[in-house]
């Protein structure tokens, strides 16, 4: 029982790693061209939540054509598929992913229906629509990778190249 939960929280981790991975680098990285496939994020998602106060209606309708939700539901689909080879080999670890998937989904929707709601319980999400800066805090779900990531950047990136200018 305990490796099966311990197996869970790990693909639940992994589904974090890759909230953190795609919103960065694939969202961000590629979408903000426009003729990306990707660009909806960017050029609609941000340019609602921002004009409405973090609200964002057009997730509202799942079934809707060319809904954002609609196309969220499709891509978190196709990754499910995409990583199925892990069910093979631990099982737990998909569990943990799948739930984690649905778990975005929810959140991520319910906040922008919600916003006060999201500035609430999801801040980093808030702050990464409405702060400063739209190129930070790209977790939805929790903060950890994004956490995990400054964490690593300060106390070993930063400090190797320290130590290498100092050569
Ligand atoms: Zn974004
Ligand atoms: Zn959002």
């Amino acid at each position: 029982m305990f490796e099966f939960f311990f197996l869970f929280f790990l693909g639940m981790f992994l589904g974090n790693v890759y909230e953190y991975f795609l919103h960065k680098y694939v969202l961000h990285g590629l979408g903000k061209r426009k003729k990306s496939y990707f660009s909806s994020h960017w050029h609609i998602h941000h340019r609602t939540a921002r004009k409405n106060n973090f609200a964002d209606f057009s997730y509202k309708n799942i079934f809707s054509i060319n809904s954002n939700a609609k196309r969220e539901l499709k891509h978190i689909g196709i990754l499910c598929v995409l990583n199925l080879p892990i069910y093979f080999l631990f099982p737990a670890v998909y569990f943990g992913l799948l739930f984690n998937a649905i778990l975005y989904f929810t959140l991520h929707r319910y906040s922008h229906l919600n916003p006060e709601w999201g500035k609430k319980y999801l801040p980093w999400h808030y702050e990464h629509h409405m702060g400063k800066d739209q190129d930070k805090n790209w977790c939805v779900t929790s903060p950890i990778t994004d956490r995990l990531v400054l964490f690593l950047e300060r106390n070993i990136y930063n400090k190797l190249l320290s130590k290498k200018e100092n050569k």
